[in-house]
């Protein structure tokens, strides 16, 4: 989020087709709760372009990217790598120690599609389990970047909307950004 050292989200693994409902909701979950950007696999550029026109409508800063070289970016990072699996460290654990780490250096979360290569979990710094049961990338990453932020996510201002959700107790009203 602004003013913090970066969070960036790298979505390993893309079936054309099959994924692209999830690697979109991936990105489009990095940008609601407090990512700065999602880097996308080469071959995911229908996700890419869903979630840079949600950008362009409900507002920024986010940015997508699509790379050929998942591996290389988590083996490189200049920062904390946490990787999110089923069999990691519980979230409740290690959360405090990850805070701490992202206090003074950028973040980068890993979430896997099919089978995650063993060399993923061992550049990362931390793997970590959001329960030890299976379940979804998406929901993986929801739970670790509001533990991440602690909920401030959940109070960040959007920049060059171009329409904004009127929050109400009944009714779906959208209204242009700069409308009161
Ligand atoms: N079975 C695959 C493996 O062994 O690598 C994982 C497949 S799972 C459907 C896809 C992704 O969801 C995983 O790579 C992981 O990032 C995420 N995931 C699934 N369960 C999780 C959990 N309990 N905690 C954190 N992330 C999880």
């Amino acid at each position: 989020m602004q003013d913090e050292p970066e969070v960036a989200v790298v979505r390993l693994g893309h079936r054309p087709g099959r994924d692209d409902r999830m690697t979109t909701h991936v990105g489009l979950t990095a940008r609601a709760l407090g990512a700065d950007r999602v880097v996308l696999p080469d071959n995911a550029a229908k996700s890419r372009d869903t979630i840079e026109d949600i950008t362009e409508r409900f507002g920024g800063p986010f940015s997508v990217e699509l790379s050929g070289s998942q591996k290389a970016l988590v083996r490189d990072w200049d920062g904390t790598v946490v990787h999110l699996t089923m069999y990691g460290e519980r979230v409740q654990d290690v959360q405090d120690e990850i805070r701490a780490a992202h206090g003074d250096e950028p973040l980068l979360a890993v979430v896997g599609a099919e089978k995650v290569p063993f060399d993923v979990y061992e550049a990362a710094d931390y793997n970590v389990g959001v329960t030890n049961q299976p379940h979804s990338e998406v929901a993986g990453l929801a739970v670790f970047l509001d533990r991440l932020f602690e909920g401030r996510e959940l109070d960040r201002e959007w920049v060059d909307a171009r329409q904004r959700v009127v929050p109400e107790e009944t009714g779906k009203t959208v209204r242009p950004a700069d409308e009161e």
